[in-house]
């Protein structure tokens, strides 16, 4: 029995469960509503820590859907000021870094529910209310529908639905897809924002430093996300950027959002 257990624990190829997960989403939780955001100081988040548990305990992780977090998605409303969402995509450390000095704008991981979750890995199993410490789905090894890709499947397309104004993208240009379809950003946010609230879609390339300065705007994949936006009726504007963040590129003396960094 001994044997059997341990290997039931170890049987898929992912990372198992963060330690203190629990601990660690009720005490970011307390952290974002008293200290981060302060106006959202009535949330509960005793009970947003266990609709988060309740999304995937006791469940089968390869057959979790987005009604398992739909409580938990309830719990966590909140709204974005237009023109202050930014998305990304291969470019986490540096959409932070931003976000970090411009406190006004918001990526998913600025948002309560981004803020709990990110970095976190989370699974449990059927027949037993114990997380899986040892392992978890892979989301291309094991399963799509574990409860770490649909959780970022489900925040992700509330936060680009919820988006209005101008919507910021922050890409990587070092990248040869730098817009990359099969992506979050090119799979799920890009098509959830709204033609009729959204007046625009801004592009930030951020490409290498020591590269031969070049137009990373003009490239075939940045032209594919310009097609799908103007498909879609959304107007579509690309800036490029050295990185540190956002420092002014010889080639692109206009740089909205270098300005308040240097
Ligand atoms: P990306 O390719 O840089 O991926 C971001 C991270 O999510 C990577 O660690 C990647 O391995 C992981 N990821 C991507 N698809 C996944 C899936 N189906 N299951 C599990 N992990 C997956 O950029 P992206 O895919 O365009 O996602 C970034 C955008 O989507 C951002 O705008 C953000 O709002 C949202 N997002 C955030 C996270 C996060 O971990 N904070 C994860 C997914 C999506």
């Amino acid at each position: 029995v001994g044997v059997l257990m341990w290997l039931h624990l170890y049987k898929w190829n992912g990372q198992g469960t963060t330690e203190h997960f629990a601990d660690i989403i009720l005490g970011r939780c307390s952290n974002y509503t008293r200290i981060v955001q302060p106006a959202l100081r009535n949330v509960d988040c005793q009970k947003i820590q266990e609709a988060f548990k309740d999304a995937f305990i006791s469940k089968n992780p390869c057959n979790i859907t987005e009604e398992d977090y739909r409580p938990l998605m309830k719990l966590t409303t909140q709204t974005i000021p237009c023109s202050k969402t930014i998305l990304w995509s291969k470019t986490k450390e540096m959409a932070h870094q931003y976000t970090r000095v411009h406190r006004d704008m918001f990526t998913l991981e600025d948002t309560l529910l981004g803020y709990m979750a990110d970095g976190l890995m989370w699974c449990g199993d059927s027949g037993t209310s114990e997380m899986n410490y040892r392992s978890c789905p892979h989301w291309k090894k094991d399963c799509p529908n574990n409860p770490v890709s649909v959780f970022w499947k489900m925040a992700s397309h509330r936060f680009a639905d919820a988006a209005c104004g101008v919507v910021y993208v922050i890409l990587n240009g070092s990248l040869s897809n730098t817009f990359d379809e099969n992506s979050t950003f090119g799979s799920v946010e890009i098509i959830n924002l709204h033609p009729e609230k959204v007046q625009a879609l801004h592009a930030w390339v951020i490409h290498d430093v020591g590269g031969v300065p070049s137009d990373s705007c003009m490239t075939s994949s940045i032209n594919k996300l310009k097609s799908i936006t103007s498909q879609r009726k959304i107007a579509f504007r690309c800036q490029h950027y050295r990185p540190a963040p956002f420092i002014k590129d010889v080639t692109n003396p206009e740089c909205s959002p270098c300005s308040s960094m240097i």
